[in-house]
């Protein structure tokens, strides 16, 4: 018998196994009686059925794959039924098994012929080939030489008409896949490879094959189509170099840009020697040429540009655009530091001729940062960020210049950062203070004012004076939250001083106001609504700004100031003489008072002509109808001449320093002999 007849129990426990089975499996029969069932099941699957499911079990048929005691594997045809005993209780289990690996085999051939047609009808289409590789000879349809533009007598029947015009480059991996399918590592040979046309061009095809075997099952013949696929491998490539390349210049991305900065950076952690260096190059004054001639020629300097920037580099070396004017240099292997300095100073000259966009010509200038990397960098962001660093350095020190990073400047980097964040928790915090500087009547000394000069107490470095921070506030746009605070505790506490002090005038408060703030499309409104929330009147209050807030946008500023002066604001024009405001400009605002710069009290006591400086501003204030109020007064000497020119008004540290609170009302308790508290 060729059937294999085994006998269990219900727990699967073999009773009974004929010869047959066993030989099928490799055992012998004793060995195989008492053991469980399962021995035949790869490890792990087919579980023992449950007493429930055996009873209600009739014949149950399956193909499976069973295990030989070698480990190998062998198709089978089970058939089970149930013995039962007289009451229909189920005692024992049969199981006749059949080899089908014969048949198994036909049926996948079948399959496998089946493709072999499917392969062939799309032929019809496409380029079909068949390679016999026993004799080496190689049947091309017609249609596949036609897709290289050859006639079908044109072309021979060797494999070397086929491989002979694959492209070298692809040479290598057309074998490859060759083999792996040849071997079986592959079901099928699929490959993708340029293939050399009649006129010398080369197209993209698509080819796929079978193998098939002889008898005895060696590779005899290996057959399949081809197909053109050089528009879809075009569109690919179009859009693998649009994700790497700047649309707008068609150089390098930043993405691209990263990955090969990370090589450099592989390559010199592996070896000591190899340095590279990144040039971040930002051009200086762009918004400027973009908001007055326009994007489009604003697109086409940057375009410009970049055609010099790769003009100044040595092969190897790489230009990107970071995005806007932003460009960025990676020099991939040099020596020392003057080699990216002086490929610094190239692009430095590259820039001095003007470019002529269309019907203008215009100059550009930039700035560059340069970070210098060995061994010391681990991730692309990281040296791109330093080179940023060292070019805002530059751009600071006066533009059209390149520095080098250094460790400084990111000490300092890194602290501003840490600042900022604090800065934003002060106000939430309660950290902020405000002291009172009085400003008085050159005459009689008494306080008509306070300013209101804002602290920071910080928590690990103690009192920080606004130098520190108001800075950062104003960059990070925190300033306005800032001064809003300011100015509502500053009035409050005028209010209070103002009731417990009468004087007239009253006692008025200076707020220092900063370009950012005035640019708030609600600022003047928030100041209304201050004043009435806290009730102080509008000519208790001065607002400084500076000299700069009358030049930047001027246009809407005039209607700013106007607003206020028509609410009875007074504004001051603070550090006066330091910027670039001629007096005859002034008249168009409605300013009231010039606080002249600290610099030129200073300088009173030298030459003569310092003197005069501050006595034309006077004289030229009072015939535009405005007062005049010097700072920075320290001595009695300056404190004199300032009289003897008729300045009102003055402030500085010979009558007192900014002061908190408490300290200023005592200044207010001498200065007025009589408070009404
Ligand atoms: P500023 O408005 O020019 O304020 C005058 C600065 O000169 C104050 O420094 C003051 O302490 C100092 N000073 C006064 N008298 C003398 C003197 O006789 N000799 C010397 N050497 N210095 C004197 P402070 O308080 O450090 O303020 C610095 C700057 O911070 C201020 O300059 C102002 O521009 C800004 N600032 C202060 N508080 C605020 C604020 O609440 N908002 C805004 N936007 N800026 C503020
Ligand atoms: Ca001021
Ligand atoms: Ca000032």
């Amino acid at each position: 018998m060729q059937i294999g007849v085994t006998i269990t129990d219900l727990s699967g426990k073999i009773l009974y196994v004929n010869p047959a089975e066993a030989n099928m499996h490799g055992w012998t029969t004793e060995q195989l009686i008492g053991k469980s069932a399962s021995i035949f099941a790869p490890s792990g699957e087919r579980r023992p059925m449950t007493a429930d499911q055996i009873r209600e079990m009739r014949s149950w048929q399956r193909e499976v794959t069973n295990v030989r005691r070698d480990g190998t594997t062998l198709p089978v045809s089970l058939l089970s039924d149930v013995v039962r005993d007289e009451d229909g209780e189920p005692v024992a289990m049969v199981t006749t098994s059949e080899d089908i690996t014969v048949r198994v085999t036909a049926e996948k051939q079948l399959r496998d012929s089946e493709e072999r047609y499917a392969l062939a009808a799309r032929g019809a289409q496409d380029g079909l080939w068949d390679w016999d590789l026993t004799d080496d000879t190689l049947y091309l349809s017609p249609r596949w030489k036609e897709m290289l533009g050859y006639q079908d007598g044109e072309i021979g029947s060797t494999s070397d008409e086929w491989f002979g015009r694959v492209h070298a480059d692809d040479r290598d991996a057309l074998d490859t896949e060759i083999r792996n399918h040849l071997e079986g590592y592959a079901s099928q040979l699929s490959s993708e490879h340029r293939i050399r046309r009649r006129n010398g061009e080369y197209c993209w095809v698509s080819c796929r094959g079978l193998v098939v075997t002889d008898a005895a099952g060696k590779p005899a013949r290996m057959a399949g189509s081809m197909s053109d696929i050089t528009e879809r491998k075009g569109a690919e490539q179009r859009l693998f170099h649009d994700a790497f390349h700047d649309a707008l210049t068609g150089l390098a991305n930043r993405a691209l840009f990263a990955n090969l900065l990370k090589r450099s950076i592989g390559h010199a952690k592996r070896s000591k020697l190899r340095r590279y260096a990144v040039l971040f190059i930002d051009l200086d004054r762009f918004k400027v040429l973009n908001d007055s001639l326009g994007h489009s020629y604003g697109d086409r300097l940057l375009v410009a540009l970049g055609g010099r920037l790769e003009a100044c580099l040595r092969p190897g070396d790489t230009v990107a655009r970071m995005g806007g004017d932003e460009f960025i240099i990676l020099l991939d292997d040099i020596i020392e530091a003057s080699d990216a300095t002086r490929v610094a100073d190239r692009v430095k000259h590259a820039l001095e001729a003007p470019f002529t966009l269309g019907e203008h010509e215009v100059f550009a200038s930039a700035s560059i940062g340069i970070a210098l990397g060995s061994a010391n960098y681990e991730e692309p962001d990281d040296v791109i960020r330093d080179a940023d660093l060292a070019m805002y350095r530059a751009k600071s020190r006066g533009k059209g210049r390149y520095e080098m990073f250094d460790k400084e400047m990111h000490l300092n980097a890194v602290a501003l950062l840490q600042l900022e964040t604090d800065l934003r928790r002060a106000m939430d915090r309660g950290e902020l203070r405000i002291y009172y500087q009085p400003i008085v009547m050159i005459e009689t000394k008494t306080i008509s004012c306070f300013e209101a000069l804002v602290r920071w107490e910080h928590p690990t470095r103690g009192l920080l004076s606004p130098g520190v921070f108001i800075p950062l506030a104003e960059e990070t746009g925190i300033i306005v939250p800032l001064g809003r605070w300011v100015l509502e505790h500053a009035c409050r506490q005028i209010v209070e001083w103002q009731e417990k002090f009468s004087s007239e005038p009253p006692l008025t408060v200076s707020v220092n106001v900063s370009p950012k703030e005035i640019s708030q499309p609600d600022f003047v409104d928030n100041v209304l609504e201050t004043l009435k929330t806290v009730g102080l009147r509008p000519d208790s209050l001065k607002l400084e700004v500076t000299e700069g807030v009358l030049m930047e946008s001027a246009e809407t500023n005039v209607a700013v100031l106007r607003r206020l002066a028509d609410a009875g604001i007074r504004v001051l024009i603070d550090d006066f003489g330091t910027g670039y405001s001629s007096l005859s400009y002034l008249h168009r605002f409605s300013v009231n008072t010039l606080k002249i710069d600290r610099s030129f009290v200073d300088a009173l006591a030298g030459a003569d002509e310092n003197v005069e400086i501050i006595r034309t501003i006077i004289t030229l204030a009072r015939a535009l109808g405005m007062t005049v109020i010097a700072e920075g007064v320290e001595t009695e000497d300056q404190h004199r001449r300032l009289m003897a020119l008729e300045c009102e008004e003055v402030q500085g540290f010979l009558f007192s320093k900014a002061v908190d609170a408490r300290a200023a009302e005592e200044l207010l308790v001498q200065s007025r002999s009589r408070p009404t508290k």
